[in-house]
């Protein structure tokens, strides 16, 4: 809440420094920083380099000595600075709530941070001889272990690098267990409201798309699934809880009619975070589903860090792990498979190396802090909180669809119709009120969705923050304060940017040489 006396309207707030403009242009800690390319000095330098001699260099002409490329200097501290300056600018988890629908931006404890960093895990590089690197390996093999148990899935896939990677990965092993029956099938059947990388999934593994519609519930259409199941179809591809933050109580019977056709189910697991603890999609019948380190076991993701993205398999799918694969050799000690021998059933590998090792630490130390309940507590919070937003934000906003959600609550358009107030002004006000926007117009079943998850790492004074500024906001759209949505954001480092140009002509780089003209 604003306190007293403090002016609340953009206008009032810029007459509050008496029109006072500063001589550098700055203001205070808001320092204009230009583009690497703006600031015109092309000979200056961090370093002072000795002269190379006389050698031959392999830039085929593109040093600066000999070309007029250009690139941009700058000296040490200036360097420092434009990127730190740069830093400051941007919205992050360590600066606020974060409550974007469907990436699970939750708090990374720094003890994460702290494991990631011990000498012996985090400087090892992968060509080390096994014998050397134990200690990684023993790493993965633990989270491995508890990737299996929580999932209760018999084999995983650590090396994917990102969920949408592990979708791959899945896919390719549904394809490739289809292709060693004789026929690799046609057609992956996939939610309307599905994470766009899953159609994208399946069309790159050369598979058609059937899309499914949502009931009025905005769960899967159970006799529309059911229509399209037919020896054509090698599998489907479900997100549970699906990205309307519901969870999808036909599961066990989709899954039945899925294996019955001699199809693959795979799960999107990204709303993980929703269940663990508390349901393990083994026992519903799932075959595969990716886990997104970066989202349900925290380590830093959204600009933050790399992702991660290991893939749980059930028995039906589990020869169709793919290499580096952990072994445990006769003698107790653990290696990599790391070749397709004659006779094995996978289709090879999905990266050079094993994966991103600082994820596993991270999300390793995530789960043995936590331990068993404690994971079981991350999935209640998470719920608890969605449902507490839902539940303080029904009567000013439109939830979209009735009962209970899990971890995400997600709202449409309708409580702004005939204001003249789109989801996105509402998305820019919540920039001047100091919050990164939610998920919006996505999932795509949803007009004009706004989609809002908060995670369990929110304590109830920071989600009641929250609730007061999207109410102010609500009510202020309904009052007709258009300027305040319109013209937002008015505190954010740049106004309002024209997305669709940025989209279809985007300037990737300032012409230095059409400039100095
Ligand atoms: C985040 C997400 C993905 C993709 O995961 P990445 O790690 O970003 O590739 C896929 N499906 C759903 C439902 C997601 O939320």
């Amino acid at each position: 809440m604003l306190r007293e006396g403090r002016p609340t309207t953009p206008e009032a707030i810029a007459n509050d420094a008496g029109g006072i403009e500063t001589f550098s242009g700055n203001r205070g800690l808001r320092i204009h920083e230009p583009l690497i390319f703006e600031n015109g000095s092309y000979n200056r330098t961090g370093v002072d380099m000795e002269d190379a001699g006389a050698f031959e260099t392999s830039l085929g002409g593109m040093d600066r000595e000999e070309s007029d490329i250009n690139l941009p200097g700058y000296s040490e501290p200036e360097t420092m600075r434009h990127f730190t300056r740069l830093s400051r600018k941007n919205y992050a988890i360590d600066m606020g709530f974060y409550p974007l629908g469907s990436c699970t931006m939750k708090h990374n404890p720094r003890l994460n941070e702290k494991m990631a960093r011990v000498p012996g895990l985090s400087d090892v590089h992968p060509l080390q001889p096994l014998s050397t690197v134990q200690g990684s390996l023993k790493v993965m093999d633990e989270l491995s272990h508890w990737l299996k148990t929580l999932t209760g899935m018999p084999a995983v896939a650590l090396s994917p690098k990102a969920g949408a990677h592990g979708e791959l990965c899945g896919v390719m092993a549904i394809r490739a267990a289809h292709e060693a029956k004789g026929d690799p099938r046609k057609y992956i059947l996939v939610p309307e409201s599905a994470h766009g990388t899953n159609p994208a999934t399946a069309a790159l593994c050369g598979y058609k798309v059937k899309a499914i519609p949502a009931n009025d519930e905005g769960r899967v259409d159970l006799e529309a699934l059911k229509a399209e199941l037919d020896e054509t179809v090698a599998g489907i591809m479900l997100t549970n809880p699906n990205t309307c933050g519901l969870f999808e109580r036909d599961i066990i019977e989709i899954a039945e009619a899925v294996h019955a056709i001699g199809a693959y189910f795979y799960c999107d697991g990204a709303n993980f975070n929703a269940i663990v603890g508390r349901v393990r999609p083994g026992d519903l019948g799932i075959d595969c589903m990716h886990i997104n380190l970066h989202k349900t076991f925290s380590t830093p993701h959204g600009g933050g860090g790399p992702g991660s993205g290991p893939v749980v398999f059930s028995d039906r799918l589990a020869d169709y792990v793919p290499v580096p694969d952990l072994v445990m050799l006769d003698d107790n000690s653990l290696s990599l498979k790391e070749h397709v021998e004659d006779g094995d059933a996978n289709f090879g590998r999905m990266t050079a190396f094993h994966g991103q090792m600082g994820m596993y630490l991270r999300a390793l130390s995530y789960m043995m802090s936590h331990g068993s309940d404690g994971l079981r507590q991350v999935a209640e919070d998470a719920v608890l909180s969605a449902n507490y937003l839902q539940a303080s934000l029904e009567d000013v906003m439109t939830r979209a669809f009735d009962g209970p959600c899990m971890h995400e609550c997600l709202f449409s358009d309708k409580f702004l119709k005939d204001t003249g107030v789109e989801t996105l002004d509402f998305a820019k006000a919540m920039i001047d009120e100091g919050y990164h926007p939610m998920t919006m117009y996505f999932p795509l079943v949803v007009h004009g969705a706004m989609l809002i998850e908060p995670t369990e790492t929110e304590s109830k004074h920071e989600l009641d923050n929250f609730i007061n500024s999207m109410r102010g906001l609500a009510s202020a759209a309904k009052a007709g304060e258009l300027d305040r949505f319109k013209g937002a954001p008015y505190y954010a480092p740049l106004r309002r940017l024209d997305e669709t140009a940025a989209a279809r002509n985007p300037v990737l780089k300032w012409q230095a040489a059409e400039a100095a003209e």
